[in-house]
């Protein structure tokens, strides 16, 4: 924690914030601003919502138990009154959960501060939604110094900026007010990345990642097969293929064998299944750079986003395997977590020897990104692989992974469920 670096002239007025989301220590760090000031022998006068009730009604409370005496009132009006009439004559004001105050809280911060006096205020200056808490907003800027923390993302450990509201343990809406009767609201400190908001217009389609283990093990083949049951049954089903390298040249443009057989299958021109075509069949970062292209993945995004929302079914087939970089800071992986709770996945495996070690690899990888799995599909190529093995496989990959086995395809080509 860094500490001032330099004197405040007594009676120079001043006004500091401290901020950061939920858990990130800020109620601590005002507390101790307090405490020194007192071992300083200065007077010292704490504040706080009287709506703030986490663990005692009389002291300034802090998730650690840290305390410093603070006075409980509702408005800016009534710690107005309390501070001329008790305490004009404190040199340092504290107030704890300052964003609850309302907009006149931050003329009474300047007014205490135009006096003379210390200010020292903490609270959050994002709401749930991530976007600032008024009056926090200001005070940050009329503030002649800011301390801003972190806490740790809930979900993948990196310095959280955001506080998570969840309602049955689920990311609230936008517009959630108030929680109802029965459902359980909890927060918690998350990342940009992590932090998560629904709106009542999002789309209910489900989205589906197709993963392969590894690349040519008949992603495609298996997907065109989970169309033709979608079909079969009426559903408005849409498949993407964002990137497909090895594409032909028909004419002026690129063309991609797997893309053309959504296109056909789907009724649709491949430019609507397809946003990158390459020449030659390597990674995607290689392959475009070959071509001389860049791959622009928020491009890629807007597509899955647009396509969602029309569809109850959509799948998006990657290139290649789960780690498979479309450019040297972003990958196939990268996609998933960005999709992440919006998706499933959905893991290709070609049953042959070797199966067991790239299907649990996968799995692992998806796991330990918080990223569902809806099952594993196996793609039995190979006429040729010995029985025993291929049952190993699937009875294996079961036990070991927990992840339940969605279907068998057959070498002859049939979708079967197991
Ligand atoms: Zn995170």
């Amino acid at each position: 924690m860094r500490e001032l670096q330099f004197i405040v002239t007594e009676g120079m007025g001043w006004l500091e914030v401290v901020t950061g989301s939920m858990f990130s220590g800020k109620s601590e760090e005002l507390i101790k601003r307090l405490r020194r000031s007192k071992y300083a022998r200065q007077k010292v006068v704490a504040f706080k919502h009287a709506s703030d009730i986490r663990y005692d009604d009389s002291k300034l409370a802090s998730h650690s138990n840290s305390f410093i005496e603070g006075i409980p009132v509702n408005s800016v009006e009534e710690m107005k009154k309390i501070f001329f009439e008790k305490y004009s004559d404190a040199q340092v004001i504290g107030i704890d959960e300052v964003q609850f105050f309302g907009a006149e809280v931050v003329k009474f911060c300047e007014d205490l501060a135009d006096m003379g006096k210390r200010v020292i205020v903490a609270g959050l200056d994002k709401d749930f939604k991530g976007e600032p808490f008024k009056p926090m907003d200001e005070l940050l800027a009329r503030a002649e110094y800011v301390d801003k923390f972190q806490a740790i993302c809930a979900v993948c450990g990196n310095p959280a900026t955001v506080s998570q509201r969840l309602i049955d343990g689920e990311p609230a809406y936008y517009d959630d007010l108030i929680v109802l009767v029965g459902a359980t609201e909890a927060y918690e400190p998350r990342c940009r990345k992590c932090h998560r908001i629904k709106h009542r217009d999002d789309n209910m389609g489900n989205l589906y990642f197709i993963v392969g283990t590894g690349t040519e093990i008949g992603k495609t083949h298996v997907t065109l097969k989970l169309i033709e049951g979608d079909l079969k049954n009426k559903k408005n089903v849409m498949a993407l293929k964002p990137i497909e390298t090895g594409a032909e040249l028909f004419g002026e443009s690129l063309e991609g064998s797997d893309t053309k057989k959504y296109a056909d299958l789907l009724e649709k021109n491949v430019k609507e299944i397809n946003t990158y075509f390459f020449k030659n069949p390597m990674s995607p970062h290689i392959a475009a750079e070959l071509d001389g292209k860049q791959i622009f993945i928020d491009k890629i995004k807007k597509k899955i986003d647009q396509e969602i929302k029309k569809n109850e079914i959509l799948y998006v087939e990657g290139a290649g395997g789960l780690l498979v970089p479309y450019n040297n800071r972003y990958t196939y992986l990268d996609l998933l977590i960005d999709y992440r709770k919006k998706s499933e996945v959905i893991v290709v495996a070609n049953n042959s020897l070797g199966t067991i070690n790239h299907t649990l690899l996968t799995i692992e990888t998806l796991k330990r990104n918080d990223i569902m799995i809806k099952g594993i599909i196996f793609n039995n190529k190979d006429n040729n692989i010995d029985k025993v093995l291929l049952r190993d496989n699937i009875e294996t990959i079961e036990k070991l992974s927990g992840i339940k086995i969605l279907k068998e395809m057959k070498y002859d080509g049939g979708l079967d469920e197991l």
